[in-house]
């Protein structure tokens, strides 16, 4: 039984994979670590399972899991938690932009006995302002809805086998890594780290499949979207109030026939937020039917 196990999710990652192994391979052998890596190929469309194939022919502590189609990166995060086999396990990008330096600080604390070891980003590395922008959003929601500072996470962990037993217990189909690793307590405690460039192969993240992500992490840690449609009722209902009385008394002063914009924008009005309060309230419906289905939150097709 390995100490560490790393385990890295891998989409596409043909061009840095035999990298990363190598170097990884390396630094751990020089710090004397006892590791494995279990590298988990997200359904790739490129060599990815090949090349960890190869890997494993050069170093028999390289694993990998092979899904049977692209499940996403959160998904792939668990089944390596599934496969590790270490006292404790860390997860990090298949891509070097978490420094392995930082995993070797990680282990340390591990064995002064830390069991959750959080990532977290001193800076973001290059991306655009609206990226940055939005992001800043996304952890601002999401800090207020886990009430944990989220604003400089990154799914770079390293956990002791309590907690990720612990992750592992947990049924929720859409699980959520960041989140539930800071919620689960136990003794933690942050690295900081500088987010790397990546050398090679392009980012798997479009802007589409990221605010997917961050409104299916909203909506599977908090139901504030469902309140605001409750909070806007009430604000209506006492713009009504206010509407009436005016109008009651237009009616019995005698200048009832004009008016008629106001009409116009209250049914406009009253039509959205009823449509939108609908559209909130299907989509946790939604989210309740994907839970009920208990379908497994990965396939894998092939291991090693
Ligand atoms: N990844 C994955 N499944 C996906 C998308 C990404 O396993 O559907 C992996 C990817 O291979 C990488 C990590 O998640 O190891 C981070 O992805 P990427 O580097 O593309 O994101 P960025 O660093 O640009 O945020
Ligand atoms: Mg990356």
């Amino acid at each position: 039984m390995p100490s560490l196990s790393v385990i890295l999710p891998a989409y596409n990652e043909e061009a840095m994979l035999p990298k990363t192994a190598r170097v990884l391979a390396q630094i751990l052998e020089g710090e004397k670590i006892d590791y494995e890596l279990v590298f988990v190929d997200d359904g790739s469309r490129d060599l990815t399972w090949s090349e960890i194939l190869t890997a494993h022919q050069a170093n028999d502590r390289v694993h990998g899991v092979h899904f049977s189609r692209n499940f996403g990166k959160e998904a792939a995060i668990f089944a390596g938690l599934a496969a590790a086999k270490g006292n404790c396990a860390a997860v990090m990008d298949c891509d070097l932009q978490h420094p392995p330096q930082t995993l070797v600080q990680m282990y340390r604390l591990w064995q002064q006995g830390y069991e959750v070891i959080e990532g977290v980003k001193k800076s973001r590395g290059k991306e655009s302002s609206a990226h940055r922008a939005a992001a800043g959003m996304f952890y601002s929601l999401m800090s207020r809805a886990t009430k944990i500072d989220m604003s400089r996470a990154s799914d770079f962990k390293l956990l002791d086998r309590r907690a990720v037993n612990t992750l592992l217990d947990m049924p929720e189909q859409n699980a959520f890594f960041r989140a539930m690793s800071a919620w689960i307590g136990f003794r933690q405690t942050q690295v900081e780290f500088d987010v790397q460039e990546r050398e090679a192969g392009v980012s798997k993240w479009s802007t589409r499949k990221l605010i997917r992500y961050a409104i299916s992490n909203i909506a599977g840690y908090s139901t504030a979207p469902m309140q605001c449609v409750t909070w806007a009722g009430v604000a209506f209902l006492a713009f009504a109030v206010i509407l009436g009385i005016q109008t009651l008394i237009r009616y019995f002063t005698g200048h009832a026939v004009e008016g008629f914009t106001t009409v116009i924008l209250l049914v406009l009005l009253t039509g959205s937020i009823i449509m939108i309060s609908l559209g909130v309230i299907g989509y946790y419906l939604a989210r309740i039917y994907e839970e009920a289905k208990r379908r497994p939150r990965y396939i894998v097709s092939r291991s090693i």
